[in-house]
């Protein structure tokens, strides 16, 4: 199921570029536009749903072993892992995505 209009569902079929850090049958993960930090990635169902509550379990479940593995390959020892749902907890893009935004230590800032 996607959506026309959703713009991560057009990242899924490559009608936006993006930078790929994987793909599966059920979950895509690639680089923030907008990287709060060097490395921050976006990990998503292919499932089109704006809400974490619209996606089913199955789908779901795929999610967090990828933004694991993301994670330690980003070499970051500390990190955030966050999902935002409507616009009141600063979801813009309408599609459930869980960014894992790398925290560099104060040495290593963006670099
Ligand atoms: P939200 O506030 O909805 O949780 O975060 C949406 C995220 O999607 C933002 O961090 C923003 O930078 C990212 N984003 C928005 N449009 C694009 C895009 O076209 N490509 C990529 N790679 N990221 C995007
Ligand atoms: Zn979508």
């Amino acid at each position: 199921m996607s959506s026309a209009a959703c713009i991560f569902c057009k990242i899924i079929k490559g009608d936006i570029p993006s930078f790929k850090l994987f793909e599966s049958d059920k979950v895509f993960a690639f680089l923030d536009i907008q990287p709060l930090s060097r490395g921050h990635a976006l990990v998503i169902p292919k499932f089109h749903g704006a809400k974490l509550t619209d996606i089913p379990d199955e789908d779901l479940l795929e999610i967090l072993p990828v933004a694991k593995k993301i994670a330690q390959a980003s070499g970051a020892t500390d990190f955030n892992i966050l999902q935002n749902n409507g616009r009141i907890a600063h979801q813009v893009v309408d599609h459930v995505h869980f960014h894992m935004i790398p925290k560099p230590n104060e040495k290593e800032g963006m670099s």
